[in-house]
């Protein structure tokens, strides 16, 4: 909507026009405003509803009527490349860039959408002089950063994207879609660690939770560097400030705090202990798993049976039930067995076809935790489900 705003001002701008030209002929002067404003009616109602193409085509006959105007100009651009016609889109924007009657507002605005035409054409270098370019200009400043950091974030240049997050954020910007230093800090990290650079990784990660004590995912890669140096009581204490950072992610930290407990031998009493809280306070479906798979492994069957009843009254999940199954099953209750084992298969391939993962932003689901959704762009906003 925004592209046919542009398109009213030249009516505004055409009436004063016309009037300061009063020595023309009158008859000239009221055929010519007449099909103008029928071209520009023509025009704003197929954008209204919504027929782009043939708004453009009217807009096209317009312009060759002689009506210069550069807002006009621009927001034909934009029309083609909304359209898809980027070539078109760039022709007009760089003919109007290399006028030498724009104001630098003008400039400005024909250089902004000359840097989305490239975008949308890939040519990300030309785009990002471009946007660089007018980072000086106050005017343009904000858009001109929150375009740098979409470029920088495509090209994973983390080191960049961070600088723009930085200046977005003096500028009193929040992050369009969750994008965090920490966030951009915690891929420096992860790249590190697949280089077994663990040095570098850590101080990353320390910098990552300096810029947000919240970053859950800064807690989570601290304690698989942690784990992986043999520090298992550091890694817990990670894992263990997930809770209060974002309890949504729970579930990631299950095995990890699992591996920890057991490679410190532990009191077996401790990590029931902590997986009964965070049942009991969340109603997390992994922790009520984690806690029957743990009591199973101490207690044995029966006693996980009895926690599995209890937790399908509140949580009626095809998880749970072919947990409890499965314990059912290894139990020995020899009577009806054919029918516990279909009923455990049946189960076991409902719960392999769900989606574990869901983006709370757009919907979009996947079998993996992607710390910025390939669907929407946004950080964190994908939850176990
Ligand atoms: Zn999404």
């Amino acid at each position: 909507m925004e592209d046919w705003v542009f398109l009213l001002l030249p009516v505004a701008a055409a009436s004063g026009w016309f009037a300061a030209q009063r020595h023309y002929a009158r008859k000239y002067l009221i055929e010519h405003t007449h099909s103008l404003r029928k071209a520009y009616c023509r025009g704003l109602n197929y954008l209204l509803s919504e027929k782009t193409d043939k708004a453009i085509d009217a807009f096209v006959d317009l312009l060759t009527n002689d009506f210069e105007t550069v807002e006009t100009h621009i927001a034909l651009g934009n029309l083609f490349r909304r359209r898809g016609e980027i070539e078109n889109a760039i022709e007009i924007h760089e003919n109007l860039i290399a006028r030498d009657d724009l104001n630098p507002q003008q400039q400005e605005s024909a250089q902004f959408e000359l840097g989305l035409d490239y975008l949308r054409a890939g040519l990300f270098d030309r785009a990002e002089s471009i946007f660089q370019n007018l980072v000086d200009h106050e005017n343009s400043r904000m858009g001109a950063l929150q375009q740098l950091l979409d470029i920088y974030q495509h090209e994973k240049d983390w080191g960049k994207a961070m600088e723009c997050a930085r200046k977005l954020q003096d500028l009193g910007k929040p992050p369009k879609r969750g994008e965090t230093v920490a966030h951009f800090l915690c891929e420096l990290a992860e790249e590190t660690l697949c280089t077994d650079d663990d040095r570098a990784a850590r101080q990353w990660l320390e910098d990552a939770q300096r810029a947000d004590p919240r970053c859950a995912r800064a807690s989570l890669l601290m304690a698989k560097l942690e784990m992986r140096e043999g520090r298992f009581e550091g890694a817990l204490q990670s894992l263990k400030r997930v809770e209060s950072q974002n309890a949504d992610l729970i579930q990631e930290i299950m095995e990890p705090l699992r591996i920890c407990h057991d490679r410190l031998e532990k009191p077996s009493g401790e990590l029931i202990g902590y997986l009964g809280y965070l049942y009991e306070t969340y109603g997390f479906e992994s922790a009520a798993l984690a806690l029957a798979e743990r009591i199973r492994s101490e207690q044995g069957a029966g006693k996980a049976i009895e926690h599995m009843l209890r937790v399908l009254e509140s949580l009626p999940t095809a998880k749970t039930l072919n947990t409890l199954t499965g314990f059912l099953l290894e139990d020995g209750a020899e009577t009806q067995r054919e029918a516990l084992i279909r009923l455990d298969r049946a189960l076991d391939r409902m719960y392999s076809n769900a989606p574990r993962y869901t983006c709370n932003h757009c919907g979009f689901s996947g079998s993996e935790l992607h710390w910025r959704c390939p669907s929407c762009r946004h950080w964190e906003s994908t939850k176990p489900s």
